[in-house]
């Protein structure tokens, strides 16, 4: 089987990820992956926004060692993407982040449905156990459905990451994914089967089965990431993760140069 681009992994520069990027680089060659794409956490618009994004200044280091991947796998063709945090308020300072390279990618995914709640950060639980579930996943699938209107992301980031420490509404949340992936649908933004998910207590991918049927279904491009946080997480689980969009009736995944799709076929 050949393996689809892999597109969603992180480097030291964001503090909770281990092993430079030739290294990733390394162990997709091993896999026989022909394309992988860095896309570690934005610099935010201050720097003590929290623990876990890059910082502004590290910007061209990060460019730097991507590009030593690019010079020492000439056989592996390899992608400058950003995994974007879109928190309203930041549009402007997101495009500021567009204008500094010609990004092959950006990856928009939402991870704070408040300035001070990062729902997938397991120091935050406690904030979890206050809440309504419900209240969480529909303010989640406001900002998700938001970021897919926003226009400078070309996937959306683990779109179920929600279900991340399973709490799971009682009420129905299927309309919440209906709108939001006919928003990616018509703004043409991919989503992506993200396996980092099987890492984590859900113990399935992003997003499940349901959504991702309903995403075929309503047309809507994916991509492929492992959001390996180390060398050996790149291309985790990837044969699974094909069979997955092949049982829902993908046909196709996308890859991007520039911000330029292309389609290709699944094999
Ligand atoms: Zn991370
Ligand atoms: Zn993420």
């Amino acid at each position: 089987m050949a393996l689809p681009c892999d597109y969603h992994m992180h480097t030291p520069l964001c503090h909770h990820a281990e092993g430079e990027p030739w290294e990733l680089a390394a162990h997709a060659v091993e896999l026989g992956i022909p394309e992988i794409g860095f896309s570690e956490h934005n610099p935010m618009m201050r720097n003590d926004w929290d623990d876990w994004h890059m910082e502004i200044e590290n910007l061209e280091l990060y460019l730097d060692k991507v590009r030593k991947a690019q010079t020492d796998f000439p056989q592996l063709t390899i992608k400058y993407g950003l995994e974007v945090d879109f928190i309203p308020g930041h549009e402007e300072w997101i495009k500021d982040l567009a204008s500094r390279y010609p990004w092959d990618y950006f990856i928009g995914s939402v991870h704070y449905i408040s300035d001070s709640f990062d729902i997938d950060n397991p120091d935050k639980i406690d904030q979890w156990k206050e809440r309504d579930a419900y209240e969480v996943w529909s303010a989640y699938l406001e900002r998700l459905t938001q970021a897919a209107d926003f226009g400078l992301f070309q996937i959306i980031g683990h779109a179920d990451l929600c279900k991340k420490f399973c709490f799971y509404p009682e009420r129905d949340v299927m309309p919440l994914f209906q709108k939001f992936l006919e928003t990616a649908r018509d703004r043409e933004v991919a989503i992506e089967i993200n396996t980092a998910g099987l890492r984590k207590d859900c113990k399935e991918m992003y997003p499940s089965p349901a959504i991702l049927k309903m995403a075929s279904e309503l047309g809507v491009l994916l991509t492929f990431g492992s959001d390996a946080h180390a060398p050996n997480e790149v291309g985790a689980d990837f044969p699974a993760a094909v069979e997955f969009a092949k049982s829902v009736g993908y046909k196709s995944s996308c890859r991007f140069t520039k911000r330029n799709r292309e389609m290709v076929p699944l094999d």
